[in-house]
């Protein structure tokens, strides 16, 4: 580094060994310049949040209450980004990163972040998001399992510490594996950030052993009788994907390869070498996709050897799951999020319940033994059809649905005189469609369960139920996703 100078501002211009290669007018960066800044929050993407000269930068590697020393890597009139260069004050929540590819991965964004400190900071990310979108006044008190705030007369949103994971690791119970060509032939891992080329990868710690080592074994197999890997430049090539999954409650294991064609060659070979190396196999799956996109998977798919599902458990329902259904990545904490929508159902056997975006039944079929009635809402067909199953399998059978949008079929449901007296709601990450808000509104059920991934959308929703008459008592995160940023929660609202 050569000849710094001080600019006298919050942060501090380092002319790097880079010139500058972009600027633009009122902005006090430009790309390529080294500075100086304190970071004073964190994005949800788990970069730091800098300010120099009243400026923001998102610095990637930096966290907050450090000074680092950062490369410019963009710039644009609200905000710019940055890579760190050097961590000049560290830290104290500031961890040696477990995994050695870290940083080319791009998969988890936290694992330099101490884990209590990542649920103090979702929580904080949590209360930020409903005071600043949704106009709430959240207690100062922690919530933390004392009884009496759980009353309903409390005039303040109780947010709850995130409920996180003994051991944050190893917890996703599928792998999306993409298949490239190394040196020594076929590879597969993960793309590299802000590419197309896939770096080998035999380790990934947030990922189930057990599906680890059948990806070893589809890898290496693969290698030995020369399938040749799907090239996305090309577009030639057979193998793209290798998607496996491990049911955690029962041991199976299924896997799906992903293919650019139909025929595989030596596929009964290689069927045999996989079974003979990984144990637990239950069901050996191929989808064709030939399309250039990065979709991971195509329309057709068959069954190679064995069964069509695999079966899985989430408290004591069982759920049937085929090479395209939904399902939750992190099976231990999917029963703690829908233990708490349950809970805030507060039901008694009596209730008539909706549970619009229902995926494949998951939280209907949980809410099922508690209530009269529930009714299942979701737009994708085969998910509704995946439900049913799950409804047949768990001998549920005063759980009903329906395909289509949340927002045209509770309308319709309505004037067909079913009332709810609790609706449970778990949209995308974009939140509820506003006419769904009105149709809740309307229907008037005394209470909502609002199942939520995305704090910012969830404040958003609150606030115009807040408007039209209901009061947000309580809200629980829940840590689906360790090291990344993401933060799922469940917000009880009861009618005022
Ligand atoms: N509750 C389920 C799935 C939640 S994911 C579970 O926990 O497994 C959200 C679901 O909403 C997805 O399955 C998506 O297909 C569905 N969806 C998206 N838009 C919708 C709409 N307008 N109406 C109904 N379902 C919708």
């Amino acid at each position: 580094m050569s000849g710094r100078k001080s600019n006298g501002g919050r942060g501090r211009h380092v002319s790097g060994s880079r010139a500058p290669v972009a600027a633009l007018a009122g902005v006090p960066v430009a790309v390529g310049q080294v500075v100086e800044c304190d970071i004073i929050g964190l994005t949800h993407d788990g970069e730091g949040v800098g300010r120099y000269e009243g400026y923001t930068l998102f610095v990637r590697g930096a966290l907050p209450d450090e000074r680092v020393r950062a490369e410019v890597s963009s710039i644009g009139k609200s905000f710019g980004r940055a890579r760190t260069v050097k961590v000049l004050k560290v830290s104290s929540d500031r961890r040696e990163a477990p995994c050695p590819i870290y940083d080319s991965c791009g998969g988890c964004q936290l694992q330099h972040f101490d884990y209590a400190a990542q649920l103090r900071w979702k929580r904080q990310h949590v209360i930020s998001s409903l005071e600043r979108i949704g106009k709430l006044k959240v207690s100062a008190d922690d919530g933390d399992g004392d009884e009496s705030s759980r009353t309903t007369e409390h005039s303040l949103v109780v947010v709850h510490p995130v409920i996180g994971m003994d051991k944050p690791w190893r917890y996703r119970n599928k792998a999306q594996v993409p298949i490239g060509s190394g040196e020594a032939g076929l590879i597969g891992g993960f793309y590299e950030q802000g590419s197309n080329d896939v770096v080998d990868m035999d380790a990934c710690l947030i990922q189930q052993e057990e599906n680890e080592a059948l990806v070893r074994a589809v890898k290496s197999v693969a290698r030995e009788l020369g399938i040749p890997a799907y090239n996305r430049a090309t577009g030639r090539g057979l193998l793209r994907h290798v998607v496996v999954r491990h049911a955690q409650a029962t041991g199976q294991r299924m896997v799906v390869l992903v293919t650019n064609g139909l025929d595989i060659p030596y596929v009964d070979e290689w069927i045999g070498l996989i079974r003979e190396q990984v144990p637990g196999l239950v069901s050996v799956c191929q989808n064709v996709n030939t399309a250039a996109t990065p979709v991971v998977m195509g329309d057709v798919t068959r069954v190679l050897w064995g069964e069509e599902v695999i079966y899985d458990e989430i408290g004591d329902i069982r759920f049937a799951i085929s090479p395209r259904s939904f399902f939750q990545v992190n099976p231990v904490q999917t029963e703690r999020l829908y233990r708490a929508a349950v809970d805030y159902a507060r039901l008694t056997g009596e209730e008539t319940v909706i549970d619009a975006y229902c995926g494949i039944g998951t939280i209907t079929l949980f809410l099922a033994r508690y209530a009269r009635r529930v009714y299942g809402v979701e737009i994708i067909p085969e998910a509704i059809e995946d439900a049913r199953r799950n409804a047949l399998l768990n001998d549920i059978r005063n759980a009903e649905f329906e395909v289509g949008a949340a927002e045209v079929v509770m309308p319709r449901w309505q004037s067909k005189g079913i009332t709810p007296d609790v609706i449970v709601v778990d949209p995308p990450r974009k939140g509820c469609d506003p006419a769904l808000i009105a149709t809740m509104l309307e229907l008037k059920p005394a209470r909502i369960v609002y199942v939520s991934c995305d704090p910012s959308t969830l404040a958003r929703d609150l606030r115009l139920l807040e408007d039209g008459g209901y009061r947000t008592v309580e809200v629980q995160p829940v840590d689906m996703f360790p090291h990344t940023g993401h933060v799922e929660c469940v917000a009880w609202l009861v009618r005022d």
